[in-house]
């Protein structure tokens, strides 16, 4: 008889293997199964509960030096412990519009320059505010400019042309949205049609402000804060704080529901202070951005369940920084256009889930990594991955 054979079927042998085997099969289960509830613990903590998409329309990585320079070292932005760069062109264009990458930014898909929530063929696509509101998330939009501008109006409405700003307010009722806050008032309540909007709002139950102090005075429910005609003044024409205390409010009023929220703040004239080549324009609105952003992260560090993403949608001016005395606590910038860039912009994250940000991705991403982080389920139109 072959002995290795033999040996194999040694009593004794079989006794001390099948012992080893056991001890081993024990050590894997239980390692196994620590293995397994650390993953769950980690899957818990890396999916937030809640989502703030903070975006700088128009906020390179000039722009935030700018502040950062001027502010010398004292912006909150920078606290965000990933950074990742974001590619903006447009299905249509190497150089996006505002339409085109919020568009992509709330639906995960890329348009032509000028459409809003559609695809280059006027198919209308869903945003990732309507997933949440679909999946019980409270749902918000905040912005200094008017909310039916292109960023807030990506979220909310499909139109063939982001000028359709009355067909924009019209689509606010057609959403569940909770809280909705800035310019626009005229959009809703001062209409060609004559359709008094304000009056439908308030019979779905909107608390309408017209004043931050209104604003400020709800304490639950629903709100459509639509505080200026058009557009909210420059903060250097006396917008004060109004976009860190819009974003506050948001916060305050979407965190009441247990499910949790999805909120998008848009610092919107950051880009226009880019297209007036004004540089003092774009550092004081970078600077109010930045408060708005500290209160988000506030929010984020006291909750522990928050991600903040802040980003922007493109750059504005093609803004660079030469070097002179004096630079710091005032910057000068050199603008090489009046018009937007095609240069990656920056995404700055805090949060569960901020380590998801990393490398040079698409603006189509960020939805994409939004709804997997919500844990939404898959949808047959959803974009490809
Ligand atoms: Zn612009």
């Amino acid at each position: 008889m072959n002995p290795s054979y033999q040996n194999r079927f040694n009593p004794d042998i079989m006794k001390k293997t099948t012992l080893i085997l056991s001890l081993f099969f024990l050590v894997c289960f239980y390692s196994n199964a620590n293995e397994k509830k650390q993953r769950s613990g980690n899957h818990r903590k890396h999916h937030p509960k809640n989502i703030i998409l903070m975006i700088g329309d128009g906020m390179g990585l000039s722009q935030m030096y700018a502040a950062y320079t001027a502010t010398q070292d004292n912006l909150r932005i920078t606290q965000c412990p990933n950074i990742a760069l974001v590619k903006t062109f447009s299905a249509s264009d190497y150089i996006t519009d505002s339409a085109a990458s919020g568009t992509a930014i709330a639906t995960g898909f890329k348009t032509t320059n000028g459409i809003i929530g559609m695809l280059p063929d006027k198919t209308p696509v869903r945003s990732i505010l309507k997933y949440a509101e679909d999946n019980g998330l409270a749902t918000g939009l905040v912005a200094t400019a008017a909310i039916t501008h292109a960023t807030p109006a990506s979220f909310i409405a499909s139109v063939e042309s982001r000028k359709m700003h009355e067909e924009i307010a019209m689509q606010f009722l057609d959403t569940d949205i909770d809280v909705f806050i800035g310019g626009g008032y005229n959009d809703f309540a001062r209409r060609s049609d004559s359709i008094h909007l304000i009056d439908s709002l308030i019979s779905r139950g909107y608390h309408i402000a017209k004043t931050i102090p209104e604003m400020l005075n709800v304490h639950q429910g629903k709100m459509a804060a639509l505080l200026y005609p058009e557009h909210a003044p420059k903060v250097s024409e006396g917008r004060g704080d109004m976009l860190s205390l819009a974003t506050f409010k948001a916060i305050d009023l979407l965190s009441l529901n247990k499910k949790g929220f999805f909120v998008m703040v848009e610092g919107s004239q950051i880009d226009w202070g880019g297209h007036d080549n004004n540089m003092d324009y774009v550092v004081k609105e970078t600077i109010d951005f930045d408060k708005a952003c500290g209160v988000a992260l506030d929010f984020a560090i006291q909750d522990g369940n928050t991600l903040v993403i802040i980003v922007a949608d493109h750059e504005t001016g093609g803004l660079s920084l030469p070097v002179r005395e004096g630079q710091w606590g005032n910057p000068e910038g050199k603008f090489s256009t009046d018009d937007h860039t095609g240069i990656p912009v920056p995404v700055y994250t805090f949060g569960p889930g901020a380590e998801q940000f990393h490398g040079l991705i698409d603006n189509t991403d960020i939805f994409k990594k939004i709804y997997h982080l919500f844990r939404f389920k898959d949808n047959v139109n959803l974009p490809g991955k």
